[in-house]
């Protein structure tokens, strides 16, 4: 059976980047091949979160994948943190990145301008968790985002260098995966970048979020004065409205904004209002599993508890293997 690994880091609620990108195929992909889910703890403390806040994402994290489909009687679901031979594993990666590819990475140089003063060296060597994280599980198919392409290709790197370096075949390429026929890059609200809590509370939809905040984000959203030419090509902040409908309306929504704005007849405030109308009627019914799954105590307990014991027989495996591989053996 086919190997899966996806991860998200806890820090607030998911939102539709993340389900679209990433949390749809996990779903899907858990009817057919052996997955495992993990809340990325670990990635998150590059900024530093509070310790209360920390624990209380983690929490959030579960609930909403949990609702949105993720079964722990399928898949294993698991919090990174329990897995200690994650950070083992990572320490023996660090030895097959390079430098001056781990600076290239785009999301590093993206932290570089937003966060200049705390350029640490786990953003430095974040890709490097991630390939941990996903080939402690030997796995093969990697459900992300179109933003995180250059990592898996950089796993596939130091993967490669770790079997050059020892001779051996033991570690398999891992692949970015989406149903569709290209990865997904959901766009945000601010007319320019991807959907993504660090460009802004204001650029995101969340699961969790009431239906006025919803109707509101998306009646602030950046649109133009309109097209003036019949059949013209609609400019970004107008096709990032279109890529977002594509998302959570029917068909004879979409073809009718899009035959209004090819011949000029079209009324933003109409697009968005069907807009924000289609998103809450797509989000509204994971709300009350959300809450539900959030009070569970016992429910998360069990969930975090069994996934563990899983995931680390499996990673418990590897490093036994890797050990070996490497010469760290006992006496
Ligand atoms: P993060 O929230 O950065 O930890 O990302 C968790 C998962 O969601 C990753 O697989 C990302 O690739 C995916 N993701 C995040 N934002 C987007 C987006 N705007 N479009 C598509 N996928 C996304």
């Amino acid at each position: 059976m086919e190997i899966v690994v996806s991860g998200t880091r806890p820090t607030g609620h998911i939102h539709l980047g993340n389900y679209f990108g990433a949390v749809k195929n996990f779903v899907e992909l858990q009817h057919e091949a052996q997955c495992f889910f993990f809340v990325a703890d670990y990635h998150s403390l590059t900024t530093h979160p509070n310790p209360d806040d920390l624990h209380d994402n983690v929490r959030i994290i579960l609930s909403e994948y949990l609702a949105c489909g993720l079964d722990p009687e399928k898949s294993t679901v698991y919090v990174q943190s329990d897995i200690p031979e994650v950070a083992e594993l990572y320490l023996i990666l660090n030895m097959f990145a390079h430098k001056g590819e781990l600076e290239r990475a785009t999301t590093f140089k993206d932290k570089v301008a937003k966060q200049e003063k705390n350029i640490n060296a786990g953003l430095l060597t974040y890709p490097v968790l991630q390939a941990a994280d996903i080939v402690i599980h030997k796995a093969l198919k990697v459900p992300v985002g179109k933003d995180q392409e250059q990592h898996l290709e950089m796993a596939r790197t130091f993967v490669n260098r770790f079997n050059h370096t020892f001779g051996v075949d033991y570690f398999p390429e891992p692949q970015a995966f989406s149903y569709s026929k290209e990865l997904i890059k959901v766009p945000g609200l601010d007319g320019a970048s991807k959907m993504s809590k660090s460009a802004g509370e204001q650029n995101t939809i969340s699961f969790y979020e009431d239906e006025k905040t919803i109707r509101k984000k998306i009646m602030r959203a950046v649109t133009d004065s309109g097209p003036t030419q019949p059949n013209s090509t609609p400019p970004q902040p107008i096709e990032n409205l279109f890529n977002l409908m594509a998302l959570v309306s029917t068909d004879d929504v979409i073809a009718h904004f899009k035959q209004a704005y090819a011949d000029c007849s079209i009324r933003y405030g109409d697009l968005k209002k069907q807009l924000a109308e289609d998103v809450v009627a797509f989000t509204t019914p994971f709300k009350e599993k959300i809450e539900a799954i959030y009070h569970d105590d016992a429910l998360i307990k069990r969930v975090t508890a069994e996934g563990a014991a899983k995931a680390r027989a499996s990673a418990q495996q590897t490093l036994r293997d890797v050990r070996e591989i490497i010469g760290i053996r006992p006496f």
